[in-house]
C-alpha cells in the first residue's frame, strides 16, 4: 500500500513554493513504528486524550484500529469527528490538547497521538470516504462566508444533515490560512486541497472569488448564514521610516506562496514577533535564500511559539535578537535599511502571565536589514462588522451567544473571528457546533 504523499508527489511549481526546500520537514511514522506506537496506548476507560481534543476524536478507538491493521477504519473514526484530520495531524499543538494528559506519560512517555493520526489519514486517504452517507435532502439553504477550516467544517456538517449549502470565498482557493499561510514545509498543500475537496464533493456549492460585503444581499436567498471569515487584517504598530521594505506577515507569506516576493538571496530579513507566525515567516525567508533574524521584546522563555518551531528555527540557523524592539526603519542608499532597535528589559508580570517588556532608557543599537516583517498578529475586519451591524466584543472578536449566534438573528459565527486562541482544530470544532445550532434554529429550537 502506498501513502497519499507517496502517490501524489507535491508539485511546488504549481503551488507557488519554488524549491524542494519547501518539502514537508516532519516525516511521518512508517508502518512498523506506527504499529509499535499504537500498541503503547493503554485504551483508558475514560480517556483524557479524547477530553483534550476540541472535536472529541475517539482516540483510543482509532489507535486500536491501527494496532489491528484496520487503517481505513482508523481514518474513518478520525474523519467522522474532524473533516480536517490530516491538516490537524500536522499542526495541532497536541502538547496542550490530546497528548497533554496521556496516562502513559506517568509510566514513560506520552503516546504520539498526532503522529498516529497522520499515519492513518495519509495511509487511507481514499478508502474511508466510502463510508460517508448524507441525510435526505432538505429545502433550507444556508450561506457560509469563508472557505477556511471553520467555514468548511460548518458547511460539511450541514451538508451531511441534508441542507443545501453555498460557500462564498473571496480568494481563489479553499482551505483558508492552511492553504497559503502555514508554509508548505509544515502543511503540504495537497493535504489541504484533498480534505477541502472532499467536503465540497458532498454537493456543496462553492463560489470562489466572491467577497461578501453586505449580508443583506444573502439574507433574501438563504435561511441562515455562517461567518467563518477569520482575521483578515494585520496588526501593525506605527513605525517611522521607509514603507517599501516593510511587510506584514500575511503579505509576506501570501507573496511567498505566489512566488511574488523580491529576490531574497543574500538579503537580511528582520522579523518582529515571537509566535508561530514569526517563525513561519523566518523559516520561509531562509528557504528563499535570505538570512532571518527574529526580533523579540522578551526572551525565549516567554515566546508564544511552539517549542518544535523554536527548535527547528535554531537548527535552520535563524538568528535572534531578544529583548529588542524596532522603533525606526530608515531606508539608506544602496537598498539597505537600518533598523533602530530599542533594548528592553523584563518588568513585573502582565495580564498574560508573562513578564512585561519595558524599554531601557536611552539604550539603542542599529541593525542593517533589507526587509522587515511584522508578525505580531491579525485582527478582525471591523469594517465588515460595522457595515453589517455585527457586534464586536471587547477582545475585538465577533460577539456570539452560547449558540454561536451573533446579535443578528440567523447569523452565526465561528473560528478565528470569534476566538482569541487561533487554532485550526478550534475553528473545526466551532464550525461543527454552529452547524448543529443552525439546524436547531431552522427547526425553531433556538
Ligand atoms: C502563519 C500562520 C501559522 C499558523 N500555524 C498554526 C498551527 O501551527 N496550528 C494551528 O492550529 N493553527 C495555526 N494557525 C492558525 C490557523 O490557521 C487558524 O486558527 C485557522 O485557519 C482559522 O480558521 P478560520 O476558518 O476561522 O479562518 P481562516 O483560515 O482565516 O479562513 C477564513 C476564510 O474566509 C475568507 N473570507 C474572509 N472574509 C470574507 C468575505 N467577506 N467574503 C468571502 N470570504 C471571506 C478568507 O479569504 C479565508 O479563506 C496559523 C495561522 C497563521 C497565520
Amino acid at each position: 500500500m502506498m501513502s497519499l504523499l507517496d502517490e501524489l508527489s507535491i508539485d511546488f511549481t504549481k503551488v507557488g513554493a519554488p524549491s524542494e526546500k519547501f518539502e514537508e520537514v516532519s516525516t511521518g511514522l512508517n508502518l512498523d513504528s506506527a504499529l509499535l506506537e499504537a500498541s503503547r496506548c493503554l485504551q483508558c476507560y475514560e480517556p483524557p486524550c479524547r477530553k483534550g481534543c476540541p472535536v472529541r476524536i475517539d482516540v483510543p478507538v482509532f489507535i486500536r484500529r491501527i494496532k489491528e491493521g484496520d487503517f481505513a477504519g482508523a481514518a474513518q473514526k478520525i474523519k467522522e469527528a474532524n473533516l480536517l484530520g490530516g491538516i490537524c495531524a500536522r499542526v495541532c499543538p497536541v502538547e496542550r490538547l490530546c497528548e497533554m494528559d496521556c496516562t502513559r506519560k506517568k509510566m514513560d512517555r506520552t503516546v504520539q497521538i498526532k503522529m498516529l493520526q497522520r499515519f492513518a489519514t495519509d495511509w487511507e486517504e481514499e478508502n474511508w470516504k466510502k463510508a460517508i452517507t448524507l441525510s435526505t435532502e432538505r429545502d433550507e439553504r444556508i450561506a457560509v462566508v469563508g472557505a477556511g477550516p471553520a467555514g468548511l467544517s460548518c458547511a460539511y456538517e450541514l451538508r451531511k444533515m441534508g441542507f443545501r449549502v453555498t460557500i462564498f470565498e473571496r480568494s481563489e482557493n479553499t482551505g483558508g490560512i492552511p492553504s497559503w499561510g502555514i508554509p508548505p514545509f509544515r502543511m503540504p498543500r495537497v493535504v489541504v486541497q484533498s480534505e477541502a475537496n472532499f467536503a465540497i464533493d458532498t454537493g456543496i456549492e462553492l463560489i470562489c472569488g466572491k467577497d461578501i460585503v453586505f449580508l443583506d444581499d444573502l439574507k433574501q436567498d438563504y435561511d441562515a448564514i455562517f461567518l467563518g471569515i477569520g482575521l483578515a487584517d494585520d496588526i501593525q504598530y506605527k513605525i517611522e521610516g521607509s514603507a517599501e521594505c516593510i511587510f506584514s506577515s500575511n503579505q509576506f507569506l501570501r507573496q511567498a506562496e505566489k512566488n511574488k516576493l523580491p529576490d531574497l538571496t543574500g538579503k537580511k530579513i528582520g522579523i518582529i514577533g515571537g509566535g508561530d507566525v514569526a517563525f513561519d515567516a523566518a523559516r520561509t525567508a531562509m528557504r528563499l535564500g535570505g538570512e532571518s533574524v527574529i526580533l523579540y521584546r522578551r526572551t525565549f522563555k516567554e515566546m508564544p511559539a511552539e517549542q518544535d518551531e523554536i527548535s527547528a528555527a535554531i537548527d535552520e540557523g535563524i538568528d535572534f535578537k531578544l529583548l529588542t524592539t524596532v522603533t525606526e526603519f530608515i531606508h539608506k542608499t544602496g537598498g539597505i535599511c537600518t533598523a533602530k532597535c530599542q533594548v528592553m528589559e523584563l518588568g513585573p508580570m502582565d495580564r498574560s502571565g508573562r513578564r512585561r517588556p519595558l524599554p531601557v532608557e536611552g539604550a539603542y543599537y542599529n541593525l542593517d536589514l533589507d526587509y522587515l516583517v511584522w508578525a505580531i498578529g491579525s485582527k478582525l475586519d471591523l469594517d465588515f462588522c460595522s457595515m453589517n451591524q455585527i457586534n464586536v466584543d471587547r477582545k475585538g472578536r465577533i460577539e456570539v451567544d452560547e449558540n454561536l449566534m451573533t446579535n443578528r438573528g440567523g447569523v452565526f459565527a465561528g473560528g478565528d473571528s470569534i476566538n482569541k486562541q487561533n487554532m485550526v482544530v478550534r475553528a473545526v470544532a466551532e464550525g461543527k457546533r454552529a452547524a448543529s445550532n443552525i439546524s436547531k434554529y431552522l427547526e425553531g429550537g433556538i
